[in-house]
């Protein structure tokens, strides 16, 4: 890897990118959409990203919260596909025991 500046036009084409590679994902038991990172359950990857009274639809979580680690925001090893309601339940708040650390384990 040379530099890591992230231009912001490569960082948008990556998030839409990260999300279509998470609706497209296929699971073990055969279903299609990766899950919460956090509560591994069922994203809704129809709803749309302004849907915001649907906290089931897919939001890009970083698993090292952007506030202590800015560096990693546009890090694609950091992004989680995860519910808007998880992500914004968890806020801030580090990785609950536990959880794996961030890899393309369901990739
Ligand atoms: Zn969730």
């Amino acid at each position: 890897m040379g530099k890591k500046h992230t231009s912001t036009r490569q960082g948008r084409k990556n998030k839409i990118g990260f999300r279509e590679e998470c609706a497209a994902h296929i699971n073990e038991d055969g279903t299609k959409g990766a899950p919460c990172w956090i509560y591994t359950m069922a994203i809704d990857y129809d709803a749309s990203w302004d849907d915001f009274k649907n906290d089931s639809r897919f939001q890009r979580d970083h698993f090292y919260p952007v506030s202590t680690h800015p560096h990693l925001e546009e890090d694609p090893t950091n992004w989680m596909p995860s519910h808007a309601g998880c992500n914004r339940e968890r806020s801030n708040k580090a990785p609950r025991a536990g959880l794996a650390p961030p890899s393309r384990q369901w990739t």
